[in-house]
């Protein structure tokens, strides 16, 4: 049970609960957002509840709330508390811009949630506001205050390197010495953008997706030859390796490093340069209720029209078939025809 064909254990279901967001980042969503769905089309709480309750059965214990702004949604605190009342469910986490955070943060960590990842490029404010397209990083910070003060755990940080940002890393590392948070640097990934124009003109080709650029891209093992030369240079000690189970557990596949003395972990993500197929262990809801079986695969299940026409044995039927159908690697193919927002990261 939660078995793919190629024998791995899935176990864990990313869900989109909206497609709509308060901040528009660069690399996620054009500058006037992307049309939003019509309301009829976005699963309700009801139905996303009933389709995890089928998931929980084919094997699924965890669960993470994304989006769009999984926080914009109006009645997401009672949706936690319901989908956390589902036996079988171990734990609930979410990731999150942080803005909202101050003012849910507390509720949420009542209603059952206590893991956490903020997304934060930058901790300069000009690039912050540049990488959001308006949005504060004093808002994004007070929502990872909020997040430490509720008692949420782990409090993660997830930040999408992008070369063109020339984003400061050793200030997220230095962020990591003074407090217990776990900052996760991710490979820019090709998401979205199919079949767009890309920045000079030219269409989706093998090195463009929209925004993206391979030129942008930057290998996680550059990442990490930058932290350990920066951090060096600057007085931090030696990066050194964190062995998988002194690691903050995670549901995913980042590798962990820290400085010496840190309060905290720095992980590297390399869905591009080290890809981690082998270990993938997650289906994803789409807020309009399509069943992806791989981030990078435009192929989709309809759980909605199986939600709103079929029964309880079709729902869990629908499970099957996609893990059944879940491919074994993703094919490093640039672009999607949905974006990161319209799926969920
Ligand atoms: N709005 C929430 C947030 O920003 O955390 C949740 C949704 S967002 C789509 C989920 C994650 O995807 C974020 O950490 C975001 O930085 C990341 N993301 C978006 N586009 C990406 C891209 N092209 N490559 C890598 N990560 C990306
Ligand atoms: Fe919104 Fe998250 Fe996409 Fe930024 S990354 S535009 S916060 S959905």
């Amino acid at each position: 049970m939660g078995t793919d064909s190629f024998g791995r254990r899935i176990d864990y279901l990313r869900i989109s609960v909206t497609d709509r967001c308060n901040l528009r980042c660069i690399y996620c969503m054009p500058p006037e957002g992307v049309p939003w769905r019509d309301p009829e089309d976005i699963l309700t709480f009801e139905e996303i509840e009933t389709f995890a309750a089928a998931a929980v059965g084919e094997g699924i214990s965890k669960i993470r709330l994304t989006g769009g702004e999984p926080l914009v949604r109006l009645g997401i605190v009672e949706h936690v508390r319901r989908l956390r009342a589902i036996t079988g469910i171990e734990a609930i986490a979410i990731t999150t811009n942080g803005v909202l955070l101050p003012k849910y943060a507390r509720q949420l960590v009542d209603a059952g949630l206590t893991r956490v990842n903020v997304s934060l490029d930058s901790l300069d404010p000009s690039v912050y506001s540049s990488v959001t397209r308006g949005g504060k990083l004093s808002d994004a910070l007070a929502g990872i205050d909020a997040a430490f003060e509720a008692g949420m755990r782990p409090v993660k940080v997830n930040v999408v390197v992008v070369r063109s940002l020339d984003q400061d890393l050793l200030s997220f590392a230095e962020m990591t010495r003074l407090r217990p948070v776990h900052v996760r640097f991710i490979e820019y990934m090709p998401v979205g953008g199919e079949g767009e124009p890309a920045p000079g003109g030219a269409c989706s080709s093998d090195t463009t997706a929209g925004a993206w650029t391979i030129e942008d891209h930057v290998p996680s093992d550059e990442i990490v030859a930058r932290l350990t030369a920066e951090g060096s240079a600057a007085g931090f000690g030696e990066l050194e390796a964190v062995a998988r189970g002194d690691a903050p557990g995670g549901w995913g596949p980042a590798t962990y490093y820290r400085f010496p003395g840190a309060a905290g972990t720095i992980g590297v993500i390399s869905p591009l340069s080290h890809h981690f197929c082998g270990e993938c262990n997650r289906l994803r809801l789409t807020a309009d209720g399509k069943l992806r079986t791989c981030l990078f695969s435009d192929d989709e299940l309809d759980a909605r029209a199986v939600l709103r026409g079929g029964t309880e044995a079709d729902l869990h039927a629908l499970v099957r078939e996609a893990l059944a159908s879940k491919p074994e690697s993703h094919n490093m193919r640039v672009g999607t025809l949905r974006r990161m927002s319209q799926i969920g990261g």
